[in-house]
């Protein structure tokens, strides 16, 4: 299976990096081999002395399809769930000044947490959807899916153009403002709607 990761697709998360708002979805890949789950702890890894949370709505993809078009990408997936892109900032930082491509930043092990999934068809909307992240019981990011760039029926198309999606494959929409650093002992937990999903420990 594999992880797409949407870069920049809310506009005050795009800002606050000091980046453009782009035309097209940015994405990039995270390796199996980086999901944590379970609400399994998070170890904060040697490489790096900043570590940044990115609460982010995560698709599974629950069949297979190449070339969709976005009026059919709900066809494509039943469950969404809450995941943290954990980046190395300080790292990320010196792929793009360099002009690297960033995966040293985003791909290593534990870099894609998961919560729990739950149906989609839950909720009436899956584009007006709350979502937030809370630190030591402080919430420190707060989103709402009506604010994404590109929603996710045209992520599917997009990203399906380029790679076959497969059953179990994961998505990663993208981040809203907020994101910060993490540090040994932080408690993250995080909620769709007032539904914790997501609920562990850094180390
Ligand atoms: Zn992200």
């Amino acid at each position: 299976m594999k992880i797409i990761c949407i870069g920049r697709n809310y506009i005050a998360h795009a800002k606050e990096l000091n980046n453009p708002v782009p035309d097209v979805p940015i994405f990039f890949l995270k390796p199996d081999s980086s999901i944590l789950k379970n609400n399994k702890p998070f170890f904060l890894p040697d490489f790096s002395q900043e570590i940044h949370y990115e609460l982010e709505i995560v698709v599974k993809i629950d069949r297979l399809g190449k070339s969709i078009p976005a009026r059919f990408a709900s066809r494509y997936f039943s469950e969404i769930g809450v995941g943290i892109d954990f980046t190395a900032r300080d790292l990320q930082r010196e792929c793009t000044q360099n002009g690297l491509p960033w995966e040293i930043s985003k791909s290593f092990d534990g870099s894609a947490a998961l919560g729990k999934f739950i149906e989609k068809k839950k909720f009436e909307n899956i584009q007006n959807l709350s979502f937030k992240l809370e630190v030591n019981g402080r919430i420190v990011q707060k989103g709402n899916t009506a604010d994404m760039v590109f929603p996710v029926d045209e992520l599917i198309s997009y990203l399906s153009r380029f790679f076959t999606l497969k059953t179990g494959d994961l998505i990663f929409t993208g981040t809203p403002e907020g994101v910060g650093p993490v540090k040994r002992g932080d408690h993250l937990k995080a909620y769709i709607e007032d539904e914790l999903l997501l609920d562990f420990y850094v180390k």
